[in-house]
């Protein structure tokens, strides 16, 4: 038994030393990255790009050992969820290798920018920052420190308030055309990557704690495949239960990583065509003497930019909706309905469509967050009026049920085909891509919808004939569950 025990010891020793190494490696190169960054030094960003090859061996080499050494040493309780936080740390460390080479990588398409001081110090800042928050993470891991482990939340602010004016300072500058618009793109992704680091810090930080005090979700998990396995074998077998619990969370982890990469792959591809336009656009602009011509490439290239802007919009939106749980207060249905309204009016009117509302009782008040409710029920009136024909109309009507609130968008339009409905609110899915983007869509809006209502504990319900139109209702309980 003692033998087992220190080939355990030790298997966890190799694989914490592997982890602390490449957490170093990273912290490492988020330095190296941000000084070939600033110098626009492509030589040594391709040096940086080659060298991740090396991070993804070492990265193998840990998974491997951590499930070897499950497999093999069928460690329990806390050593079990040690070697299970390995190998979320190993994959959390990996992407944030990922990101400096994505960095890396922009450095090449950066070149000749012309970045001001304020760009320059905020990138600065935001690379100290996101060191200090891994170097903090793999400190907290190797001494179980869960103090430390808390104190990463609060750098993460301010690394989060630092890309905040990082964003805002590359606007500006984009706005005042000290920046082309394909820089100041790359420029804004730069500023994500660091700050995607930074969520990186959190969920090691997060791994900490469940070292420490083992509530996270395997935990959880472990318990649900336990629960159910005890409902099928009244034989308790603790072994199997372990067995299943150690496949469901990695199997759940693979789900994640899926998704994700098919996310990246998306947005790539979504922004790629209007960026790529927007290139061409400014291009054949220069060499343009027509002053006509001008400004018809003019206004194409504000429409692309635009596009490029929605898109980012909706992401960021997406974004906060995974990040916060939301102002929640009580809300006037009539003022978000008001809201929603004006905001979508120009919109309507551009396009000759009716927009009415329909018996809104008023006085009705939810607990909700008024923002997000704007902001869903304004993407469900603007998708009723993108998908319509001029000189229809688009209505929105309250009703107010005992528990719930059902706000409902009303339209003519063109409607969905059945075998499409289920797949709407998936992020990018659009049955006419064409008629999506012509129109400004994103493929966003619904995602959008369902998230917000999901948040506030209701669901939304479509029903739909193409050629007659859509009918799209929110269903919102009018109380918060646990109020
Ligand atoms: P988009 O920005 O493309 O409108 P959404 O996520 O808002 O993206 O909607 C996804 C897809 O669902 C749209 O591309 C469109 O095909 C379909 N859709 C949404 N609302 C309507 C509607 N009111 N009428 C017809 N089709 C709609």
């Amino acid at each position: 038994m003692s033998e087992i025990r220190t080939s355990l010891d030790e298997r966890l020793e190799e694989i914490e030393t592997a982890l602390l190494d490449m957490a170093e490696e990273v912290a490492v190169r988020i330095g190296e990255v941000t000084s070939a960054l600033l110098e626009g030094d492509v030589n040594a960003a391709d040096e940086l790009i080659r060298s991740d090859d090396d991070m993804d061996l070492a990265s193998m080499q840990v998974a491997e050992n951590c499930i070897d050494t499950i497999v093999r040493e069928a460690p329990v309780a806390g050593d079990l969820r040690l070697v299970l936080s390995a190998m979320h740390l190993n994959s959390e460390i990996e992407r944030s290798g990922d990101l400096t080479t994505n960095i890396a990588k922009a450095i090449g398409r950066l070149q000749g920018a012309r970045t001001d001081e304020r760009v320059r110090d905020l990138i600065v800042q935001m690379s100290v920052q996101a060191q200090l928050l891994f170097r903090r993470a793999a400190e907290s891991f190797a001494n179980r420190d869960a103090e430390l482990a808390e104190s990463i939340d609060e750098l993460d602010d301010v690394l989060d308030d630092l890309h905040v004016r990082y964003i805002q300072t590359v606007i500006q500058d984009a706005r005042r055309g000290t920046l082309e618009p394909q820089q100041s793109l790359q420029l804004a992704l730069v500023g994500r990557f660091y700050e995607r680091i930074g969520d990186h810090a959190e969920n090691i930080g997060e791994r900490v704690r469940y070292i420490i005090t083992g509530w996270l979700p395997e935990a959880q998990a472990a318990e649900r495949a336990r629960e159910r396995h005890v409902a099928v074998s009244p034989v308790d077998e603790p072994l199997r239960n372990r067995g299943i619990a150690v496949i469901e969370s990695i199997a759940e982890n693979r789900r994640i990583d899926v998704i994700r990469r098919d996310f990246v792959a998306n947005v790539s591809h979504e922004l790629k065509t209007p960026i790529a336009a927007m290139s061409l656009l400014a291009e054949t602009l220069a060499g343009e003497d027509d002053p006509e011509d001008r400004n018809r490439l003019a206004d194409m290239l504000h429409r692309e930019s635009k596009r490029v802007e929605a898109i980012i919009d909706d992401l960021l939106e997406l974004s906060r909706l995974d990040e916060s749980d939301g102002d929640f207060a009580p809300v006037s249905i009539d003022e978000i309905v008001s809201r929603s309204i004006d905001s979508t009016r120009s919109f309507a009117d551009a396009n000759r469509i009716e927009l009415a509302t329909v018996g809104v009782p008023s006085g009705i008040t939810i607990t909700g967050d008024r923002r997000q409710l704007v902001r869903a029920i304004t993407n469900l009136l603007d998708n009723a009026i993108r998908y319509s024909d001029p000189d229809t109309r688009v209505s929105l009507a309250v009703d107010d049920l005992d528990d719930t609130v059902d706000i409902s968008v009303r339209d003519s339009g063109i409607g969905i085909p059945r075998p499409d409905l289920e797949r709407i609110f998936e992020r990018f899915y659009r049955v006419d891509r064409a008629r999506s983007r012509e129109t400004g869509g994103t493929g966003l809006g619904l995602s959008i919808v369902r998230h917000v209502v999901g948040k506030h504990g209701g669901k939304v319900v479509v029903e739909s004939k193409p050629g007659q139109g859509s009918i799209f209702s929110m269903r919102i309980p009018k109380q918060r569950v646990g109020d």
